[in-house]
């Protein structure tokens, strides 16, 4: 329950209209897309603008409440799920686009906004902002910001990451910082910008966000290429890079997952194949002609059985949005979905996606595997039941072993989804215990009374899941 005068205090800031407090809202923000994880929050706060987030976090930090910052909840993580109580703080009001910069190539935005509307604003005006979760149409900018979110089109366009070039953050003890600018050039100390993108709300709230573009590809193509055997398509995705092809798209959906988004989108995916390549090249026309042409032979050399070119932009498009539903598909055949994010050099695709399959079969489990194949980033997807205590265990033991392989071939326990609560058990495989160590110092410095989204990255044994916990 809010404490009664942390309630008033709030609503001077904010407004009654803005803290909200019943028991619906505090069940609808209890949880986010990550299965498993649910913990209510005291109270949910929208603020109006960079001020009123200082203001909450001042008061929260001489209070030692929690605070979750909240885009949309399309987390893969737990990241939103406020593990500790204390107020979730919503960007919903903070959802405007502020500037266009047409000489910079720059756009300023409030971190609420949604990241189709901000692709599709700077697209009507000639501009191209590269990353796109399969989530866009309801991910935030700040979530995509503090997640460090990829995309389908990340092969060749990088990752959020690479576009932000400047933020406005209120720290754990409320200072306001400003990093960056409309700079291509910029090393005046530290790199704040970095170190606050990929944080999942746990050094400070982004409050406000300088985004590069780029001009828009002039043209593109979209090809699909079937597979026999899977290992067949993941070598071909080692190959294409090999011989020095980036295609600014290259996605891999095994046979358990053609299937799944078949019955679901029906955009006549071959049910009968064992894998699918979805490759695309955008540029230059000739650039274009040229790359897609090699790739063909390239899939044809490596096996593939057929070999085909979206004969239509909104052929093209059916078999994008069919991919971007992947994770929609899966969740309609059993009611538990969990996704993963093990991640690998490019050149292991053929070798993890071989070792999720024995997985599978060790454990007896439904495994769909699709993903950014051309990144070497997987997301294999268990189908179960929450509720099957005894399949539950298998799939900690099968996710276990799968983080352990990607880590030995390479790769890391979360290409792209963030560690929050779920991945918090696994982070030291990854970083060691210095790694740890380094990143709570950091920690330390920025919020010294953890109250910014408390329970994340660092693992707690005793973190709550599964249940309502307050
Ligand atoms: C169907 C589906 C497909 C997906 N596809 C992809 C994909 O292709 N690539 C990918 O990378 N991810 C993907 N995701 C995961 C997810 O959509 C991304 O992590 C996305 O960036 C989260 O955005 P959000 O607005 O929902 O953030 P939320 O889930 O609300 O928050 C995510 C994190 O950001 C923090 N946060 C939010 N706003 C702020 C702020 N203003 N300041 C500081 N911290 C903040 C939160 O505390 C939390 O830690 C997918 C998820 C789903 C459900």
């Amino acid at each position: 329950m809010l404490d009664p005068d942390l309630k008033r205090r709030l609503i001077e800031i904010v407004g009654p209209e803005h803290v909200l407090d019943s028991n619906e809202i505090q069940l609808a923000y209890s949880y986010d897309a990550t299965p498993g994880f649910q913990s209510l929050p005291d109270a949910v706060v929208m603020p109006g603008s960079t001020e009123d987030v200082q203001k909450i976090v001042r008061l929260c930090n001489e209070t030692k409440t929690p605070i979750v910052a909240r885009g949309s909840g399309t987390n893969l993580s737990a990241g939103t799920c406020p593990l500790h109580g204390g107020i979730v703080l919503s960007f919903q009001r903070m959802n405007r686009i502020l500037e266009l910069d047409e000489e910079n190539l720059t756009v300023t935005v409030q971190p609420g906004v949604i990241t189709q509307t901000l692709c599709d604003y700077v697209e009507q005006r000639g501009f191209f902002y590269p990353p796109d979760p399969s989530s866009m149409r309801i991910s935030t900018i700040g979530g995509n910001i503090a997640e460090n979110s990829g995309g389908l089109r990340g092969l060749k366009y990088g990752v959020t990451r690479d576009y932000v070039l400047g933020l406005t953050v209120v720290l754990g003890n409320g200072d306001i910082i400003r990093t960056g600018g409309k700079l291509a050039k910029d090393v005046a100390g530290y790199d704040l910008t970095r170190l606050i993108v990929g944080s999942e709300g746990t050094l400070g709230i982004v409050t406000e966000a300088i985004l590069k573009l780029v001009p828009p590809p002039e043209t593109k193509q979209t090809l699909l290429a079937v597979y026999d055997r899977m290992e067949k398509a993941a070598e071909t995705v080692s190959e294409i890079i090999a011989q020095r092809i980036i295609p600014a798209t290259l996605e891999f959906l095994d046979q358990a997952t053609i299937e799944v988004v078949e019955d679901f989108a029906k955009v006549g995916l071959p049910t009968e194949a064992a894998a699918v390549l979805l490759i695309e090249q955008d540029g230059a026309p000739e650039v274009v002609d040229r790359d897609i042409q090699k790739i063909e032979r390239i899939c044809r050399d490596m096996g593939a059985t057929s070999v085909e070119r979206a004969a239509s932009e909104s052929e093209a498009d059916a078999l994008r949005t069919a991919r971007r539903t992947a994770l929609s598909a899966c969740a309609r055949k059993r009611p538990t979905t969990i996704l993963e994010d093990a991640t690998v050099p490019r050149s292991k695709v053929a070798e993890m996606v071989g070792a999720i399959n024995d997985v599978a079969k060790k454990y007896g489990l439904s495994i769909c595997t699709f993903g950014h194949a051309g990144d070497g980033n997987l997301h294999p997807t268990v189908l179960t039941d929450a509720r099957d205590k005894d399949e539950m265990a298998r799939v900690e033991q099968a996710f276990e072993e799968i983080f352990r392989k990607a880590i030995e071939l390479g790769g890391t326990i979360t290409g792209e989804h963030g560690v929050g609560a779920m991945k918090a058990p696994y982070l030291e495989w990854k970083i060691g215990k210095a790694g740890v160590h380094a990143m709570r110092a950091i920690k330390q410095a920025l919020d010294p009374n953890h109250i910014l989204n408390p329970g994340k990255l660092f693992y707690e044994p005793e973190a709550v899941t599964g249940e309502v916990a307050k």
